[in-house]
C-alpha cells in the first residue's frame, strides 16, 4: 500500500461488529487519511472515530438518501476527494447501504478499494461447524410469516448451506416458521452477539436449538445458518 488514501478513490471500509479490536490497521490508516467519511449513521461512526481520535468530516449515506448521496459522492470523488464508506457495523453494502455508490463509481471508472474486515455472516459461518463448501447468503427474509414460509418451502431441498440475518424481535417467530416448514430435525446454528461479551453459538437440530434458545437470552443480534437436508453433525 503506497499511501493510506489516494485522491479520487472510494474506500469501502469494514468496521467491527462488536469488538473494537477487530478494526484493522489498514482500516484505521484509511479513516485517518481520507477527506470525507460517508456513514450510515453519523452518530455511530463519530463514536468510533472519537475512540480512534480521528477527526474527519462525516456525511450521512443511508438507505433513505442513498440515491441522491451516491451521485453527490461520485461528484466529490471526480473532483479529487478521497472518501471512505462505512456502515454502522461490519462490511458496507452487505445488508447495508453502499451498493449504489460503488456501482456509480464502477460505471464512471472511479477506483473502488475494499478494506476488508468484520462481517457477521462470514464470522458466524466459519465457527458454526455447518458445511462451508458452498452457501447462499440472503440477508434478511421478508418479515411476514407467509413470505418466510414460502421461502423455506422453496429452498427446503437446497443442496448448500443457507445463511440469514434476523433481528432479536422476530427470532422466536422465525424459528417457529422454520421448524414448521423444514421440520424439527434440520441442523441449524444460531450465532448471537458474535465478537461481543455474550457471544453464543447454539448448534444442533432445529428443535434442540429452539429449546436452547428458550433457556438463554434472546437479546442482541442473530445470524441463522441452515444446513442442507442431508447434513447431520
Ligand atoms: N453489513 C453487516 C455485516 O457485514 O455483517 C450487516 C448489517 S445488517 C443491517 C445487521 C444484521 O447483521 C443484524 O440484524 C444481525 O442479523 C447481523 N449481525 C450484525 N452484527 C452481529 C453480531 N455481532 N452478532 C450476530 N449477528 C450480527
Amino acid at each position: 500500500m503506497a499511501t493510506a488514501a489516494s485522491a479520487g478513490h472510494l474506500y469501502v471500509v469494514a468496521t467491527p461488529i462488536g469488538n473494537l479490536g477487530d478494526l484493522s490497521e489498514r482500516a484505521i490508516k484509511t479513516l485517518q487519511a481520507v477527506d470525507l467519511i460517508a456513514c450510515e449513521d453519523t452518530r455511530v461512526t463519530k463514536k468510533l472515530l472519537a475512540k480512534l481520535e480521528i477527526s474527519c468530516p462525516c456525511i450521512s449515506y443511508r438507505e433513505e438518501n442513498e440515491k441522491t448521496q451516491a451521485l453527490a459522492l461520485l461528484k466529490d470523488l471526480q473532483a479529487g476527494k478521497s472518501i471512505a464508506l462505512v456502515s454502522d457495523a461490519g462490511t458496507p453494502t452487505l445488508s447495508d447501504p453502499g451498493f449504489r455508490v460503488v456501482r456509480a463509481c464502477r460505471n464512471e471508472d472511479v477506483p473502488v478499494v475494499p478494506i476488508p474486515g468484520p462481517c457477521a455472516f462470514t464470522t458466524a459461518l466459519c465457527a458454526s461447524g455447518l458445511p462451508t463448501n458452498g452457501f447462499l447468503f440472503l440477508g434478511f427474509l421478508p418479515p411476514k410469516a407467509s413470505a418466510r414460509k414460502r421461502f423455506f418451502e422453496k429452498y427446503q431441498d437446497f443442496e448448500y448451506t443457507i445463511v440469514l440475518y434476523e433481528s432479536c424481535h422476530r427470532i422466536d417467530k422465525f424459528l417457529d416458521d422454520l421448524l414448521e416448514t423444514l421440520g424439527p430435525d434440520r441442523t441449524l446454528c444460531l450465532a448471537r452477539e458474535i465478537t461481543k461479551r455474550h457471544e453464543t453459538f447454539l448448534v444442533g437440530t432445529g428443535q434442540s436449538v429452539k429449546d436452547q434458545l428458550q433457556k438463554s437470552s434472546k437479546k442482541g443480534e442473530f445470524v441463522i445458518i441452515i444446513a442442507p437436508k442431508s447434513f447431520s453433525l
